[in-house]
């Protein structure tokens, strides 16, 4: 019978790498509530604490790593995440001189912000829907560990904002166990992330777990109720852009049974290709995504 677990967010990571030992164990399909710090570890809880100063262990945590039993290279995770749980309080923040626009941004700043039902309270008077993500999921890589301010093919920090609750992440097995870790999640954060900093909170996600035999992924891939989401990464934006477009004509080749100009041609008719992370310069990739209807996959599965 599958069992739910819960993993505290003193459980924290700063790479993802298959030499951390696990911080927990569990069985395909069960659940793990995990409790994740924001991406500064809890040391921002007022207006005067800046981005000023490196953090002391690293920024980005993810809460894991959990080993899933049977997992071995050349499988897959799914990955649903259920719910979000947000704290009462988190923060947004510019860095000097960082982000797409650190030209204009010359001096540090951060704003608490309140989670207030499903609305964020940004001073006195305005308030925005929340729309909880998570930032940073991903297995560890085969090789070195990667920093959890990373992504890439293992996933990390994809900062992609429909890995929200309802959504469920394909993510390539690369060693024994998986070693899945999840953390930095964004009370909401606009396509971009361009100050380099989402809204960032504690949060408890509730994920269940499961295991996919031989199934061999190059990439992470999405899946929410209405699409399928490809990913990609590259320091280059049109290169980061490109991968996953590239990823997607291959899926709808796969699932849909078209030619490569057949599914390059409805591509550019029916699918966005978007940006989920650009936030240079710096030393972070652009993340990016291609998104399909499913409903079109479907229709294109029956013809
Ligand atoms: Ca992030
Ligand atoms: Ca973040």
């Amino acid at each position: 019978m599958a069992s739910t677990h819960r993993l505290s967010r003193q459980q924290i990571v700063y790479s993802l790498d298959q030499t951390h030992a696990p911080a927990l164990e569990i069985t395909p399909g069960d659940t793990v509530v995990l409790e994740t710090y924001d991406a500064r570890t809890g040391t921002i809880q007022r207006d005067g604490d800046l981005l000023d100063h490196a953090h002391p262990q690293g920024a980005n945590p993810a809460t894991g790593p959990i080993l899933v039993r049977g997992a071995a290279p050349g499988d897959a995770l799914g990955v649903e995440i259920q719910r979000i749980d947000l704290a009462p309080q988190g923060f947004l923040a510019v860095k000097a001189g960082m982000g797409l626009l650190g030209h204009l941004a010359k001096d540090f700043a951060t704003r608490m912000v309140q989670i207030e039902g499903d609305q964020v309270r940004f001073g006195e008077h305005l308030r925005f829907p929340i729309r909880p993500m998570v930032g940073v999921i991903g297995t560890a890589p085969a090789g070195p560990g990667i920093s959890t301010g990373m992504p890439g093919s293992h996933g990390g920090n994809m900062d992609n904002r429909y890995i929200g609750p309802g959504s469920k992440v394909y993510l390539p097995v690369n060693v024994p166990g998986a070693l899945l870790g999840l953390g930095d999640v964004h009370g909401a954060m606009g396509d971009g992330e361009i100050t380099f900093i989402g809204l960032e909170i504690c949060a408890e996600v509730t994920a269940r777990v499961e295991l996919l035999k031989d199934f061999p992924l190059r990439r992470p891939l999405v899946e929410t109720p209405e699409y399928w989401i490809t990913t990609g990464d590259h320091p280059d934006t049109t290169q980061a852009l490109r991968i996953a477009a590239e990823e997607m004509v291959l899926l709808m080749q796969e699932r849909m049974g078209l030619s490569f100009a057949d599914a390059y041609m409805l591509m550019s008719a029916a699918v966005d290709v978007q940006i989920c992370q650009c936030c240079g310069p710096g030393e972070f990739p652009v993340t990016t995504r291609a998104v399909i209807s499913k409903a079109l996959i479907e229709r294109g599965a029956k013809a």
